[in-house]
């Protein structure tokens, strides 16, 4: 289960419109407990792939780092990964699944001209996507 404080789900989805028509993407920073992640804030990556932007995602592994180093100074750690889907539905790609790693949770946003209009958040269950819930907290 993931929950998320509004703010933070707000800004992300703010982020996904701006970036229309291409895939946006960032970190999900929070804490785990056993299967609950609750996230306390997120931190925007430049999507870093070279020439597919409206389709698919990268996230450099410097600014990984530079997101990882901003988690611990708060004390908390990455605990997701989101990103939108321009004029698709907020389901996983099968690339998306492939290159997910367990105990994180991975917020879609499904963003259709222009307007973020729903969005879900995966984990993987062995090597498959299973969707979980979402709750939000705080404001
Ligand atoms: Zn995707």
């Amino acid at each position: 289960m993931l929950r998320i404080k509004k703010s933070a789900l707000d800004k992300l989805l703010a982020q996904a419109e701006k970036d229309y028509p291409y895939e946006t993407c960032g970190l999900l920073l929070g804490k785990s407990q056993g299967e609950v992640r609750t996230v306390f804030g997120i931190y925007e990556t430049p999507n870093a792939n070279p020439d597919r932007k409206n389709d698919r995602y990268e996230i450099d592994p410097k600014d990984y780092m530079k997101a990882e180093d901003k988690a611990r100074e708060f004390g908390l750690e990455i605990v997701g990964v989101y990103h939108s889907h321009p004029d698709h539905p907020d389901r996983p790609s099968q690339f998306d699944e492939e290159r997910a790693f367990p105990d994180m949770s991975y917020i879609i946003v499904s963003v259709q001209k222009g307007k973020a209009v729903s969005y879900r958040s995966w984990e993987l269950e062995g090597d498959k996507f299973k969707e979980e819930e979402i709750l939000t907290f705080g404001f």
